[in-house]
């Protein structure tokens, strides 16, 4: 039995990533005015619906090489990280135009694979864009090239997308290309190739070698990135859809019912990410509650600097750590939001105090209860 399409309008937290082919023109090396607009207007409908929106654009490199002069061949990696840090510039101004007609704020974000990997980067990144989209503003992402070099780039957004998309718990990635999904082989050498319109679960070795080397001419991805992508966005919980964003308002055009790929994830974000905390991350400490935290854990509460009575071994800021009973038994595990150093300064205060101890107006909660996986929840 399938089960039915999820559609766009169903979301609430919408990662949106175009590829360089989509936005910039191989000719002139311009943006695509018209084409942009008509996403803005998409992501005005999006917003007004209440739906919170991310984008991860490519595209730097293509459109700032022609304002450098650059040769049309094989750029050599600095000159692509120079084209990059012309070329951002130019597209973020772009999307901001375009988006300013709908009242809608631009924010730049630009992210290396680093912030995805460390923890506290990747705590900080998360907060930022949390921060934005409850600010009502459209982060608008790409790598940060200009500083990334090959061993520590991602080198695709396909991928990035899908970080960032796990990173904010986003329930839907949409990547836009000029392929309306993946088929059984590549139908650009063979006619007969037919479209898998649905994916669910996993990504399998079959459906692997379905993608062969599908390289897009113009971006670094092909269908390789985008599987990769759906393996991260699986694992996730967000649903994901690759589609053919060629034509104007790409986004509308999937919302009424365009051809395009779904993969779909057994859990949602929010029980995949617990089911990480609690399976896939490595402990680097532990703290100790009291009667009382205890108690507000139990109801679903965030664990405050106040209920905490001890704290153990040697952990950073967005290091996962073991949380115990105030009998030593373990009862979950979490994310922390203070070194282990600046912790034992602030437990058993009140949060209105950590400012004044650390000097610094950090997070309110030891643990914030989007980031504890307790052992009494089934996950
Ligand atoms: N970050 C690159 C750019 O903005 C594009 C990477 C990709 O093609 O996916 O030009």
């Amino acid at each position: 039995m399938t089960r039915k399409l999820p559609n766009i309008s169903d979301s609430k937290r919408i990662v949106i990533k175009i590829g360089s082919a989509l936005l910039v023109d191989k000719k002139s090396g311009q943006i695509r005015r018209g084409w942009l607009e008509t996403l803005a207007e998409d992501i005005a409908r999006l917003r007004a619906r209440g739906q919170e929106v991310v984008v991860v654009s490519s595209g730097a490199i293509a459109v700032g090489r022609r304002h450098l002069k650059l040769s049309s061949g094989r750029l050599r990696l600095e000159e692509s990280q120079a084209a990059a840090a012309t070329g951002m510039v130019r597209l973020a101004h772009a999307y901001q135009e375009v988006l300013a007609r709908h009242e809608l704020t631009l924010a730049q974000v630009l992210i290396t694979l680093d912030d995805s990997e460390n923890r506290r980067r990747y705590i900080n990144a998360r907060n930022t864009l949390d921060t934005l989209l409850r600010l009502g503003a459209v982060p608008l992402i790409n790598e940060n090239d200009t500083v990334a070099t090959d061993e520590i780039r991602f080198g695709d957004n396909d991928r990035l997308a899908a970080r960032v998309a796990a990173m904010i718990s986003a329930d839907m990635l949409v990547i836009l290309s000029h392929m309306d999904g993946l088929y059984d082989r590549d139908p650009t050498a063979d006619s007969d190739a037919v479209h898998v319109p649905l994916i669910e679960g996993e990504i399998s070795a079959e459906i692997e070698a379905m993608a062969g080397s599908g390289k897009s001419a113009d971006g670094t991805g092909g269908m390789i990135t985008k599987l990769a992508a759906a393996k991260i966005a699986l694992g996730a919980g967000t649903r994901m859809a690759i589609a053919n964003g060629t034509q104007d308002h790409a986004i509308g055009r999937i919302e009424q019912g365009a051809r395009c790929t779904w993969f779909l994830p057994t859990a949602n974000p929010k029980t995949a990410r617990k089911q990480w905390i609690a399976g896939s991350l490595k402990p680097n400490g532990a703290l100790v509650v009291d009667a009382g935290a205890l108690g507000a854990l139990k109801s679903g509460k965030s664990l405050l600097p106040a209920g905490v009575t001890a704290i153990k071994g040697r952990f950073d800021r967005g290091d996962a750590i073991t949380i115990h009973s105030p009998e030593g038994i373990e009862i979950g595990r979490g994310i922390v939001a203070y070194s282990a150093e600046d912790a034992r300064k602030i437990i058993g205060n009140k949060t209105s105090e950590i400012e004044s101890i650390l000097g610094y107006r950090g997070r309110d909660e030891m643990i914030h209860r989007d980031d504890l996986a307790l052992s009494w929840v089934k996950q």
